[in-house]
């Protein structure tokens, strides 16, 4: 049976790719994007958009009424851990604040289930490698600390109106569309795997290495980079298990690749060499994040399709061959959003 949903942010990176996987399995995708960082051309056709701020209450009162709503994804945010460490209350209070009261609307318009994109940035510095939903939390950055806020709103939105709601900490998002549809346009890029593609076309400066002194086998940090296909499936079957009750997964493919890996993948994918510079650590880098996915696996049979990081990098490079400008719609106002 089709089912009605709301995407906030669904004109982004992952919220886009998810977007599609709702219209492919036939459901009605309703879309709120400020279109600051996100693109009305990654909206694909079949999703209604509408171009509104969720910080804009009376404009989020009027979309949530406008239901029902089978359930509410929840991907519009401020991601860049670096530029959180910059703008801590930016991050608090857009992501953040803005995150609960979202969840609060929800509540007063009988939404009942949400599901969230959350961050392994709440782990800060694990003890354990890999990490699993029971380690301990602290996040690194006011982009975590923004996602956590969002987490326990929704706890208590559970324990207290019964809203039942999934916490997705992806670690890194990566890739793109395996269609060829979607991809990532981020202005300014700051993402490891679109800016050694570009350094490798010679379309941007070299690549600089955020810290070569880590205690890491190469001194490099160690990312799970996820494929942002396998990140909408797991949407799709996090919000089934949802009639089971609320639940928190952490998604990766519990594989770890250090800078310098993602540098020689790029290269093997494009037949050109990553130019780079060696600089200083990034404010709120964590050495090293690796889930353990296992949890989600069990509870819904949730399994990477494109756990390599080759395919990955494919994937990637084929949507920047094919989009050379990304999207396309630079200026008016795309990205003015962020300032590093
Ligand atoms: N990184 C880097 N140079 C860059 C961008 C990223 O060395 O120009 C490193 C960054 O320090 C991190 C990894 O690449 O260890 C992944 O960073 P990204 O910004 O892609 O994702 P994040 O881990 O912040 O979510």
């Amino acid at each position: 049976m089709q089912q009605r949903f709301l995407v906030t942010g669904g004109a982004g990176y992952v919220g886009s790719h998810l977007v599609a996987a709702l219209i492919e399995r036939g459901d009605e995708v309703v879309v709120v994007d400020n279109l600051r960082q996100g693109h009305r051309a990654a909206v694909l056709a079949g999703a209604r958009l509408i171009e509104a701020d969720l910080a804009d209450a009376p404009r989020l009162d009027a979309i949530l009424a406008d239901g029902p709503w089978h359930a509410v994804f929840h991907f519009a945010a401020l991601s860049l851990v670096g530029e959180s460490m910059a703008q801590p209350f930016r991050y608090l209070l857009d992501n953040g604040a803005t995150g609960i009261a979202l969840i609060a609307a929800c509540v007063r318009h009988g939404v009942t289930r949400f599901v969230l994109s959350s961050t392994a940035n709440l782990f800060g510095t694990p003890a354990r490698i890999p990490i699993d939903e029971e380690a301990a939390i602290d996040p690194s950055s006011p982009y975590g600390e923004s996602k956590l806020m969002i987490e326990r709103a929704l706890f208590w939105a559970g324990r207290v109106h019964g809203l039942r709601s999934a916490c997705l900490r992806y670690f890194n998002a990566a890739g793109a569309d395996p269609a060829g549809r979607l991809g990532e346009d981020h202005d300014p890029e700051t993402h490891l795997i679109p800016i050694a593609i570009d350094a490798a076309l010679g379309r941007r400066p070299p690549l600089t290495v955020f810290g070569t002194d880590y205690a890491t086998p190469d001194g490099t940090c160690i990312r799970d980079y996820i494929h942002v296909a396998d990140l909408a499936d797991a949407h799709l079957r996090a919000l089934a298990r949802l009639e089971e009750g609320s639940v928190i997964y952490n998604l990766g493919n519990g594989r770890g690749h250090s800078v310098r890996d993602v540098v020689r993948a790029v290269e093997a994918v494009t037949g050109r060499r990553v130019p780079l510079l060696e600089g200083a650590r990034r404010a709120g880098d964590p050495p090293v994040l690796v889930a353990a996915s296992e949890r989600i696996n069990r509870e819904t049979g949730w399994q990477p399709r494109y756990p390599d990081l080759a395919d990955i990098c494919r994937t990637a490079y084929a949507w920047r061959l094919a989009h050379p400008q990304g999207y396309g719609d630079r200026g008016g106002g795309a990205g003015d959003d962020i300032t590093l």
